[in-house]
């Protein structure tokens, strides 16, 4: 699904030179390279605070417990993600409410969100699945409204643009209260193991995110809050510092071949190709179309049969977890989620695709469909 090697080899010496260089000078935790990625990050994004952490659920789950939440409180989470959205908000005692999701964009709505709101809703939790913003004007609209806050999981979409009706532009993650991210290695800013981060505009809450990310000690071994070990180590910002300078090549090499797929795949009937937003651009995660003649697992098994890579990001609802289905608001059934479970499949899309690695993939799709 993704050329990691092929994507090192291309900048090998600087990476190289950057880990040997933290090895060195055996800084390892909190060394100046962490501070480095973390001013390079800010600037990039145009944020007041990034805050480094070892991985991106951890970003989740730290957003939360700044936020200081009680038990039951209700946790807006869109059901078609990743399982981490919604195993922070039950791992700490609040109730994940899952709601359905756009059929297009795969993205939650301000309309879903806003019917789902009750007078235990504390936070909404948006994710920009698959590389593209959800629709945050709306969405953080109805959240000021109602004062509910608003968390980005945008493990999937760094580097994405939102522009807002009034012409206004701002990346995905820095919109809301806080975003999170991840830089697990596939992810479009992927390092050489876990890291993620976490994003905010507001001062007090970029204190309260620091200090709980740091086993909540405010100065060494005095500890006002209850915290976790969260931290982005070393070796691993200074891989991300030189991946940083090529993120936005990175989703220029990955919109290219999502163009080129959209070409030969849009004319098949039963296809539907990604759909992109006039709000947001999309950094292409995930290269995932709808099969909507029911033959989606067909395909699958035809592109395995073939050793192409591809992959159904998510096959199964949340609700139908076996972890999630007795927890208080669970829901049964949510019918776009539960429809694209059964019509998704993802192609390979990454920063080192060429059109002959297309053309395979191409032409073995139109074969199946010419059958
Ligand atoms: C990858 C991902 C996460 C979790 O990130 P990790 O770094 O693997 O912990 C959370 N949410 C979404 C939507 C993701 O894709």
């Amino acid at each position: 699904m993704v050329d990691l090697s092929g994507q090192y080899k291309k900048i090998k010496n600087e990476i190289d030179k950057a880990v040997i260089d933290v090895i060195e000078s055996s800084v390892f935790i909190n060394g100046p390279k962490v501070k480095e990625f973390q001013k390079n990050l800010e600037e990039y994004l145009g944020v007041s605070h990034v805050i480094p952490v070892a991985n991106g659920t951890d970003a989740l789950q730290i957003a939360l417990i700044a936020l200081e939440l009680n038990q039951g409180d209700e946790i807006i989470v869109p059901a078609f993600t990743y399982v981490a959205t919604a195993e922070v908000i039950a791992l700490l005692g609040l109730t994940p409410v899952m709601v359905d999701v756009d059929p297009d964009t795969f993205n939650l709505t301000g309309e879903i969100f806003e019917k789902a709101i009750t007078e235990k809703t504390k936070a909404v939790v948006p994710v920009h699945l698959f590389g593209q913003s959800a629709d945050m004007e709306a969405i953080i609209k109805i959240a000021a409204k109602h004062g509910i806050y608003v968390i980005e999981d945008n493990a999937q979409a760094i580097g994405s643009l939102y522009t807002f009706s009034n012409g206004e532009k701002k990346q995905a993650g820095t919109i809301g209260n806080i975003g999170t991210t991840s830089f697990f290695p596939a992810k479009n800013l992927g390092a050489y193991g876990d890291a993620g981060a976490i994003f905010t505009n507001d001062d007090t809450l970029a204190t309260s995110l620091r200090v709980i990310a740091n086993h909540g000690q405010s100065r060494q071994y005095y500890h006002d809050k209850i915290g976790v070990n969260s931290r982005l180590d070393s070796i691993q910002a200074a891989i991300l510092d030189v991946k940083l300078k090529y993120l936005d090549d990175y989703a220029l090499a990955r919109e290219k071949a999502a163009t080129y797929y959209d070409k030969a795949l849009s004319e098949i009937d039963h296809i539907q190709t990604p759909h992109r937003c006039k709000n947001s651009t999309h950094v292409f995660h995930q290269y995932t179309l709808r099969i909507k003649n029911g033959k989606r697992d067909a395909l699958k098994q035809c592109l395995d049969n073939e050793g192409i890579p591809n992959n159904i990001y998510y096959p199964v609802p949340l609700y139908e977890q076996k972890a999630f289905r007795h927890l208080s608001g669970a829901v049964d059934y949510l019918p776009v989620t539960d429809m694209l479970c059964k019509q998704v499949l993802s192609l390979p899309i990454h920063t080192e695709m060429t059109p002959e690695i297309q053309d395979y993939i191409i032409s073995a799709i139109l074969k199946f469909f010419k059958q």
